[in-house]
């Protein structure tokens, strides 16, 4: 029986692990839950999965779940951060599925790492933040992470049983988003209703306008180069509009191995959880005939400026890394609230990237005091962006 802690229980990836554990009862049994906000569907998760600790962010939301739960349930309800890391680091747990939206994960996982946690990982945000710090905290306490991510879960599996050293490229697959085909006037014009409609996966919103901007393939580039320690010139994006391969690996003999499926997130969420083995489900197997054909082609970085800008974060010092990350949040947010269009997040990025100094990032207070930096630096841009628009 897997012992299982989920951060970020009630978002996409939370929500459908849930569902695959419930199909497993004789395998998986959830220890621990962590949510943000969302004390209603949390709270039908206690009930139904039974944890014996639980976290939200605030003590007043801790007040709601603690009604929606009375009679019944008497839990004690954590609160805050520290909340958040007890569940990420709770005894009985032997894996630790991190699934929060943004930096706001990098604590509690980097405290999962440090008790010696198996991780699977869907918080990407956090390697972008502090791969480097991430990595080598996994290193010395002997931690595997599994990516939930479907690329770096691809890339992962098509790793197993190959020398590491006879790996020359990394080929990430992107769907290209909803406008791939926009020239660069009809995306200034975006709303956030059409941004939101994704046609290949169905995804929580940030992830889905990450999508849109091309940002989400710039942050998964920099996930790659941590998680599989890999120089950025050894990875190349490809836009592959039908998401069946879900990303690639070039040897040094020119062999190219992919990993295929329709795209749903339950099977690279499974494969976290059952690694090294696999679990049986009832996804809708691929028909490569009825398919007819695969696309591919290079991604367009003039009208997708956001992915340049990951590249370019990729430098020695690695705090650009989390001035992009802390900048594209601010960003996503001020266009879901209409304060800046479509084309401006990039620019916000982009800007605050200009204002920074690189420097390399020592310890965990470096890497939030750089993401606060960038946060307090993209607000500003956003303020001034705001200032400039007839209202
Ligand atoms: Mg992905």
């Amino acid at each position: 029986m897997k012992k299982i802690s989920i951060l970020g229980s009630t978002g996409f990836i939370g929500t459908n692990t849930l569902k695959i554990i419930a199909a497993f009862p004789e395998r998986y049994k959830v220890v621990g839950l962590a949510a943000g906000s969302n004390v209603a569907t949390l709270s039908e998760q206690i009930k139904m999965y039974k944890p014996e600790v639980v976290a939200v962010s605030s003590p007043a939301l801790a007040y709601k779940l603690k009604d929606l739960l009375t009679p019944h349930i008497n839990l004690p309800i954590l609160v805050d951060q520290a909340g958040m890391i007890e569940v990420a680091t709770y005894s009985e747990a032997d894996l630790v599925v991190s699934a929060m939206v943004g930096s706001v994960g990098l604590i509690p996982t980097m405290a999962a790492i440090r008790s010696g946690k198996r991780l699977a990982l869907a918080n990407k945000e956090t390697l972008v933040v502090a791969g480097k710090l991430v990595m080598e905290a996994a290193r010395s306490y002997g931690v595997e992470i599994i990516p939930i991510d479907s690329e770096h879960s691809a890339i992962f599996q098509v790793l197993q049983g190959q020398r590491k050293e006879d790996v020359s490229r990394l080929i990430l697959t992107a769907s290209g988003g909803p406008f791939l085909n926009h020239d660069k006037k009809q995306l200034k014009n975006i709303t956030p209703e059409e941004a939101l409609k994704h046609p290949v996966w169905k995804m929580g919103k940030k992830i889905t306008i990450d999508s849109a901007t091309l940002m989400n393939k710039g942050l998964e580039v920099i996930e790659a180069r941590w998680l599989f320690n890999l120089p950025p010139e050894c990875i190349q994006v490809v836009i592959h509009p039908q998401s069946i391969i879900h990303s690639m690996v070039e040897y040094c003999d020119g062999s190219t191995l992919a990993q295929m499926s329709l795209p749903d997130m339950r099977l690279p969420i499974s494969y976290a959880l059952a690694y090294p083995e696999r679990l049986k489900n009832d996804l809708a197997s691929l028909n490569l005939a009825n398919l007819g054909q695969l696309t591919f082609f290079e991604p367009d970085v003039e009208r997708f400026p956001a992915l340049r800008l990951a590249y370019q974060s990729l430098q020695e010092e690695e705090s650009l890394g989390a001035v992009l990350n802390g900048a594209n949040e601010v960003a996503v947010e001020a266009f879901l609230k209409k304060q800046v269009s479509f084309s401006e997040i990039s620019l916000v990025i982009k800007k605050s990237m200009d204002r920074h100094n690189p420097r390399n990032i020592r310890d965990i207070e470096d890497a939030i005091e750089v993401d606060a930096w960038a946060r307090q630096t993209a607000n500003k841009i956003v303020e001034a962006l705001k200032k400039n628009k007839p209202s």
